[in-house]
C-alpha cells in the first residue's frame, strides 16, 4: 500500500518517505530541478535520510526541506551531470560551512566517482573532495545497508556505468530505475516493489536511439510484469509533452500511476 501523505504513519517503526526533489529529466527544467529524491525512514530513535542522486539545480530546492547537515548518506545512480553535479554545491558547503565542517558522508556510486566528481569541482590532483564524501563502489546485484535500509544495485543499460536501486526496509521497498534503455534486469529488480519509480525520457512516436532511455509504453510494461503497487514516472524533459508521456504509460499499465513533480511526497 502506498499514498501521497506528508509523513510517515506514526504507528508504523518501519514506514518510508520518499519526496521528489527535483525529477526533470536530462537537465533542469522550469519547473523542476534535475534527478534528485530524499527517502526517509526512523532509524534509532530518529529520522534517516537517504539522498539518491543529487543533479543540477537540485541542492536548492533540498535546503527548503531539510538542514543539509542532516544528510545521511548519499546513492548515485550514474555520473551524469543531471544526476551528480550539484555534489560540487554540497562538497562546499559540508566543507566551508560556518557553523562547522560535517561529518564525511557515504556515498554510493560507480567506480571512480571521486576523481569525477573532483574534477568537476575543480580540484587540482582529482581528488579534492574525498574529505567531505567517503565514496563506495557500487557492485552490481549486491546489497548494502545504509541506516534502516537495505540497497541492492543492478547494472542497467546506458551509455555510462548506471545502476538501478531497490531500497527495502522489512515492510516497504521503492525501485528507483535510474536512467536505463530497456533491461530485463530492471524488471527482476523491481518485483513486488511498492513504489516502482521509473524513468519516461522517451514518446513512442519519437525516433529513439536505442540503449539510452525508457519510453512510458516501457516503463509500463515492466511495471506490470513486475507487479509493483504504484508506477511513478519520472526523468520526462522539459521539451516532452507529458500527456503523451501519460498516454503511452496507459497502453500498458492498468494499475496506479502519475507523472510526479518536484515536492511530491509518497509514504509506503
Ligand atoms: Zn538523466
Ligand atoms: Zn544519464
Amino acid at each position: 500500500m502506498s499514498a501521497p501523505a506528508d509523513r510517515p504513519a506514526a504507528d508504523d517503526a518501519t514506514a518510508m518517505k520518499l519526496t521528489v526533489i527535483g525529477c526533470s529529466g536530462s537537465f533542469p527544467g522550469p519547473d523542476s530541478p534535475a534527478s534528485c529524491y530524499l527517502v526517509e525512514a526512523p532509524f534509532d530513535g530518529r529520522v534517516y535520510r537517504l539522498l539518491v542522486d543529487l543533479g543540477s539545480g537540485a541542492l536548492g530546492n533540498l535546503q527548503r526541506l531539510v538542514d543539509l547537515r542532516d544528510i545521511d548518506a548519499i546513492a548515485l545512480s550514474h555520473l551524469h551531470a543531471d544526476h551528480c553535479f550539484d555534489m560540487s554545491g554540497l562538497y562546499v558547503v559540508s566543507r566551508y560551512h560556518p557553523d562547522g565542517t560535517f561529518p564525511a558522508i557515504p556515498v554510493l556510486s560507480p567506480e571512480g566517482a571521486g576523481p569525477f566528481l573532483g574534477r568537476a569541482y575543480g580540484s587540482d590532483d582529482g581528488d579534492g573532495i574525498t574529505d567531505q564524501f567517503d565514496f563506495r563502489d557500487w557492485v552490481d546485484g549486491e546489497s548494502v545497508r545504509l541506516g534502516p535500509f537495505t540497497v541492492t544495485s543492478r547494472l542497467v543499460v546506458h551509455p555510462v556505468a548506471a545502476y538501478a536501486l531497490r531500497i527495502e526496509t522489512p515492510s516497504a521497498s521503492i525501485v528507483y530505475s535510474g536512467d536505463t534503455g530497456p533491461a530485463e534486469q530492471l524488471v527482476d529488480l523491481a518485483v513486488g516493489a511498492d513504489l516502482f519509480l521509473c524513468e519516461a525520457s522517451f514518446v513512442e512516436s519519437g525516433t529513439n536511439p536505442p540503449a539510452l532511455h525508457l519510453t512510458g509504453a516501457e516503463a509500463g510494461d515492466y511495471a506490470t510484469r513486475a507487479g509493483v503497487g504504484r508506477l511513478l514516472v519520472t526523468h520526462i524533459p522539459a521539451w516532452t509533452d507529458r500527456a503523451e508521456v501519460e498516454a503511452d504509460v496507459k497502453t500498458t499499465w492498468d494499475g496506479p500511476f502519475e507523472l510526479v513533480s518536484a515536492g511530491s511526497t509518497y509514504v509506503v
